[in-house]
């Protein structure tokens, strides 16, 4: 039992030191990862655009796919997550009328809910128009720093705070969390990483091929080094890979209507209905459209279709505090009060 207790705390020790250690390697990752995508882009427009046909219609495309992938990359890093404890108003009183950010859908109903502040009472439009079923968070108060909650919050061992929708902390790629306000811009971010590493190697590869066969010549008729070249080529293909992957999973729990964390939850919670003769149902699971539309923020009572091919910035559908449920539901189905996992549980799970 001693010995237990001591390999227990010797794990958690390491992991603190672990979490430390990542904390502060962030930001080196941070600007190691805006080197290696400004690198490719120089190298794509140097060596690959020149190729292309139609220069009038594949320019703007190739500069569109560009601009989305930094700007979604800037956003992801900088906007916070939604911190519980966050200060000032979040979101914003009024539709900020700034560069990058992008007008909601006008309305084609009579409840004109675009006149409203965003967000207003922590939900977007057509929680008015009683298009969605929508639920106040309930509130748990946070064992860790002692903040009162709402559902679907978590805390971040990096940052040591709570953040709304927490998903995951990502120290490799942003630096920081992934919630609410933020993990449209990091799948957006994903999307367009992936597309430019697939279109960098299917439409690069000649210049690869050649790339290799000169390699020790002087004959390379281009502004970029071929090593270079070569380098981002294979990062290219690496990333395609496992950024593809990461992707399609990303895109998967969306649909379900659940987050990383969510997900390792309501695995148990769906053992523990079983084990009643009950079915687990997530009451966040509108259906995989739905999930989707709600995620990107678009549709009736959210933002035009355009906002995901144009780098914008949007809000959220809600606040973090009010959540849109199934029909009918207030909470989960076949989990009861007080059995839902804590974060201290979660963490033990993890060890
Ligand atoms: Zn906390
Ligand atoms: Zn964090």
């Amino acid at each position: 039992m001693f010995c237990q207790k001591c390999v227990v705390r010797c794990f958690k020790s390491l992991e603190k030191a672990g979490d430390r250690l990542t904390g502060a390697a962030g930001p080196f990752f941070v600007t190691f990862a805006v080197v290696l995508i400004s690198t490719g882009t120089v190298c794509f427009f140097d060596v690959i655009y020149p190729t292309l046909p139609f220069k009038l219609l594949t320019a703007p495309i190739c500069i569109l796919i560009a601009l989305n992938m930094f700007t979604h990359y800037y956003l992801v890093c900088t906007i916070p997550p939604g911190f519980v404890d966050a200060e000032g108003p979040q979101p914003p009183k009024t539709f900020p009328k700034r560069l990058l950010w992008a007008s909601p859908k006008r309305s084609t109903d009579d409840y004109a809910y675009r006149a409203l502040s965003p967000l207003e009472n922590g939900f977007r439009g057509d929680e008015r128009t009683g298009r969605l079923n929508v639920t106040r968070a309930e509130l748990t108060k946070c064992r860790k720093c002692g903040q009162m909650r709402p559902e679907r919050a978590h805390h971040c061992r990096i940052c040591n705070r709570c953040v709304m929708k927490y998903d995951h902390h990502c120290p490799v790629r942003i630096n920081q969390c992934v919630g609410v306000y933020n993990e449209r811009h990091f799948v957006m971010f994903m999307m367009y990483l992936c597309l430019s590493t697939a279109l960098y190697v299917l439409l690069g590869y000649q210049q690869f091929l050649k790339a290799l066969g000169l390699s020790f010549q002087i004959l390379w008729p281009y502004h970029v080094p071929v090593i270079a070249y070569l380098l981002t080529f294979i990062l290219s293909c690496v990333l395609c890979f496992a950024v593809g992957i990461m992707l399609i999973v990303a895109l998967w729990s969306v649909m379900k209507g659940e987050t990383s964390v969510e997900a390792q939850d309501h695995e148990i919670y769906r053992k523990v209905a079983l084990s009643r003769g009950e079915a687990f149902i997530n009451s966040y699971d509108l259906g995989k459209m739905q999930n989707l539309k709600l995620f990107f923020n678009i549709g009736e009572g959210g933002y035009p279709l355009y906002t995901l091919f144009i780098p914008f910035r949007i809000l959220p559908y809600t606040d973090g505090r009010s959540w849109a449920r199934r029909e009918g539901f207030e909470r989960h189905r076949g989990v009861r009060r007080g059995e839902e996992l804590t974060d201290d549980e979660i963490d033990e799970n993890d060890l």
